[in-house]
């Protein structure tokens, strides 16, 4: 099972608010016991996918660089914790091995900056990173955080001074309300105010969001916010996640309640990274084929067929 870690700045909020959504977000829980024979240790694939060990290359686009193995605080239910327990730093010659393959790939035009959490990095390092990757080309950046809600004091006028030098926006995960405290909505205030977009990025998770009424008022607060309502994800197939999972049925059910209750606009979309390496697809987008047995059948982008469980 993979240890305990807190931030500081989410300790003292748990010990708080007592928080069931934060509690099982963050803290170990026998749950994380129950198997599933679906779960995966690196269940989207990306080992296939990529191109050097840090940089991952999926869709035509852009591509992801895994930053660092550290988080401020470890979710339970993440889908990476098995590539990065124990996974050690880029080092110099990967940034080098990164950016003569990114040279080649001319149709990439976004690095999605991810791990781990690139915020984790001091100032320094992550804009001596950008100043790397922008040497080979002019790259749009996306910075995948969860900072502003385990450790907004991280979020620091310095810091973002330093990226508005290269042309970064946010994808900012955040799963229910109660991580939405003072601290955490006037760090999320600052990157807007510095001119950033914000996307928001929310996991649908058994026991933390799966309910009408937490999703519409997470959603909600989101457009309050001006944050860019992004993805809903349908959970990853991650080994020791099975308990965290909520059914694909359960989860159309939920999304189209919210969906009547919202306006379209203020909705993220329902998506699932596809087992097999079959990338991101929406859910409500005519992407399901059917339903044969225990699996729904999804058509991907390449046009291929691939198969969520329904568990
Ligand atoms: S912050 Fe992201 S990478 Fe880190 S443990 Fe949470 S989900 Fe995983």
């Amino acid at each position: 099972m993979q240890p305990e870690k807190l931030s500081p700045y989410l300790k003292n909020l748990i010990d708080r608010t007592d928080s069931p959504a934060l509690k099982r977000q963050f803290l170990p829980s026998e749950d994380e016991k129950i198997l599933s024979p679906y779960d995966n240790e690196d269940p989207l694939e990306e080992r296939r996918f990529s191109l050097t060990p840090f940089l991952v290359h999926r869709y035509p686009d852009r591509a992801l660089w895994l930053t660092t193995p550290q988080c401020a605080a470890a979710c339970r239910y993440c889908f990476r914790k098995h590539r990065l327990c124990g996974a050690g730093e880029p080092t110099e010659a990967d940034v080098n091995e990164a950016c003569a393959c990114l040279k080649s790939r001319l149709g990439i035009e976004e690095i999605l900056l991810s791990g781990g959490d690139p915020l984790t990095l001091s100032d320094e390092r992550l804009t001596e990173l950008l100043h790397r990757f922008s040497s080979v080309r002019p790259f749009r950046f996306r910075i995948c955080t969860r900072i502003p809600t385990v450790a907004p004091q991280r979020i620091t006028d310095a810091l973002l001074r330093a990226l508005r030098l290269y042309r970064v926006r946010f994808s900012v995960h955040i799963n229910c309300t109660d991580e939405l405290t003072e601290d955490a909505v006037a760090a999320l205030r600052e990157i807007r105010s510095a001119g950033f977009e914000i996307l928001t990025q929310t996991v649908l998770l058994r026991g933390v969001n799966d309910s009408e009424k937490e999703l519409s008022a997470l959603f909600k607060r989101f457009s309050e916010m001006d944050l860019t309502p992004y993805y809903l994800f349908q959970g990853d197939l991650a080994a020791e996640t099975a308990a965290y999972r909520v059914s694909i049925q359960t989860g159309r059910r939920l999304y189209r309640r919210v969906r009547q209750r919202l306006y379209r606009e203020k909705i993220p979309r329902y998506a699932v990274d596809l087992p097999d390496g079959g990338g991101k697809v929406c859910i409500e987008a005519n992407r399901i084929i059917g339903v044969r047995g225990r699996r729904v059948l999804f058509r991907s982008d390449s046009g291929r067929l691939f198969a969520y469980p329904i568990e």
